[in-house]
């Protein structure tokens, strides 16, 4: 039997969540497919910038987020070797909560899953997505499904690709490299109890070979999140700056603790809750371009920003308004015929083309830090110009896009939901 919809979202991150509520309080019927069980943990740095609080406002979980959440960010500090500089970060102007914070990905992304449900979309969990093919008959697409072992077959005419990009997506295609390389980038993340790290204060590390970020999150725990390239973290256990047994990521605290001061103090007198988390190869870089015959992509799986700006979840959240913005307005996009298959195209390209004004500078950016950030010879002559101005550190994180966001809700529901979508 084929499962049939308006709409069928491939992973229930802040992208896919947040695209089934908009779509679904739109009158559309949808389908939620998500691989893993929730509440899951994830490698991030957890932090959820200011610009983004109005969107998970209007999406219902606004008050549930703040009850969870650790303070309001409000200073943020560069961390590499013994340098430890720090500065406000600037708020987001005309928000009724201007300052950023962190939350766990368990909350978060249960609380955006669980307002899909409440919105109406159907929530196949856990569900992997195994193949999704395109009918040049009708326009249709096809979605083959593995759901708690049983395989399923679902259809729709639009199909959204909201599935990361740190996993294999869906076959059909080969657009996914499995060669290991020594510059691939190896996510980790581990929660402490008993840091000594300021609450509202963000440190961006950086340290020969990767990058990373502290924060507290909720329940007073604080989150450190990084990322290391294959070939530093393999010279790292070589050389023996953790025990031979120790996984690989013990292995990065121990390189974290012995390379940066900052890292070090603050881990003194802490425990770890939990195991490290690894992820990746990580994969920053735009997707949007092709190859998925039809499929609309968002968040990670449409591009990926280096996570040394935190804008990740900013992106997954963003690219869902503005795609769903495209789709809702256009209910002829649902035809299954060449109409419908044309209007469909033309999002597409609108889409693509509001993806890429406001998402690339900010990527382009991002890719710069984070090359300085991971090579000390780059990142050194750089230090005493941000000790004379460390307010440069709040404009970096300005312009990276802290404070401004693609999409503006409206104070009403939806349906025609976006204002000032436009480039
Ligand atoms: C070290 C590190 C630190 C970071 N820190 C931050 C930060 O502080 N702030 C920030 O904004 N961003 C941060 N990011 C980036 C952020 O985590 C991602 O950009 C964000 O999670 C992308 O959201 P998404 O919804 O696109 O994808 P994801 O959050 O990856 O969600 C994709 C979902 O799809 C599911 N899925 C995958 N394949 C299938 C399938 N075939 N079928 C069904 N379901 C499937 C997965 O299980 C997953 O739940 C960080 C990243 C790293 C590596």
């Amino acid at each position: 039997m084929t499962l049939r919809f308006d709409a069928i979202v491939i992973g229930a991150g802040p992208a896919g969540s947040s695209a089934a509520i908009l779509l679904a309080r739109a009158g559309w019927s949808v389908a939620l497919l998500e691989a893993h069980p929730f509440p899951r943990r994830k490698v991030c740095g957890e932090c959820v910038a200011a610009s983004n609080l109005p969107l998970l406002e209007a999406l219902g979980i606004g008050e549930a987020l703040r009850r969870r959440a650790g303070p309001e960010l409000r200073r943020v500090a560069l961390w590499c070797a013994d340098e430890r500089i720090d500065a406000a970060l600037p708020a987001c102007g005309g928000n009724a909560h201007p300052w950023g914070c962190a939350i766990g990905r368990e909350h978060l992304d249960l609380l955006l899953l669980e307002q899909a449900r409440a919105s109406g979309a159907v929530v196949l969990q856990p569900c992997r997505a195994l193949a999704v093919r395109s009918a040049t008959r009708d326009a249709s697409h096809d979605v083959d499904a593995a759901h708690g072992g049983v395989e399923i077959s679902l259809q729709a005419p639009v199909v959204i690709r909201a599935h990361g990009s740190w996993q294999p997506p869906p076959a059909e295609d080969g657009l996914w490299s499995r060669e290991r390389r020594p510059s691939d980038l190896l996510g980790f993340k581990a929660t402490f109890r008993n840091a000594a790290l300021e609450g509202g204060l963000l440190p961006v590390l950086g340290f020969a070979g990767g990058y990373g970020g502290m924060v507290v999150a909720g329940d007073g725990l604080a989150t450190l999140a990084c990322c290391i390239r294959r070939d530093r973290l393999a010279a790292s256990r070589r050389r023996g700056a953790a025990d031979a047994r120790a996984s690989a990521g013990e292995a990065v605290e121990a390189l974290l603790r012995q390379e940066c001061r900052g890292v070090r103090e603050a881990l003194a007198e802490a425990t770890r809750v939990g195991t490290w988390l690894a992820a990746g190869p990580i994969r920053p870089g735009i997707r949007l371009g092709g190859g998925y015959r039809g499929a609309f992509l968002i968040g990670n799986a449409a591009g990926e920003v280096h996570p040394i700006i935190g804008e990740g979840i900013s992106m997954a959240l963003q690219s869902a308004w503005l795609l769903c913005g495209e789709l809702a307005g256009a209910p002829e996009a649902l035809r299954l015929d060449v109409r419908g298959a044309l209007r469909r195209r033309q999002i597409q390209r609108r889409y693509a083309s509001l993806w890429r004004a406001h998402f690339c500078g900010r990527m382009r950016l991002a890719a710069c830090f984070a090359h300085a950030a991971m090579r000390p010879r780059i990142a050194a002559p750089l230090l005493p110009l941000l000790r004379r101005a460390p307010a440069l550190l709040g404009i970096a994180a300005r312009v990276s896009g802290k404070t401004r966001s693609a999409v503006t809700p409206p104070a009403s529901a939806l349906p025609g939901f976006i204002q000032g979508s436009a480039t």
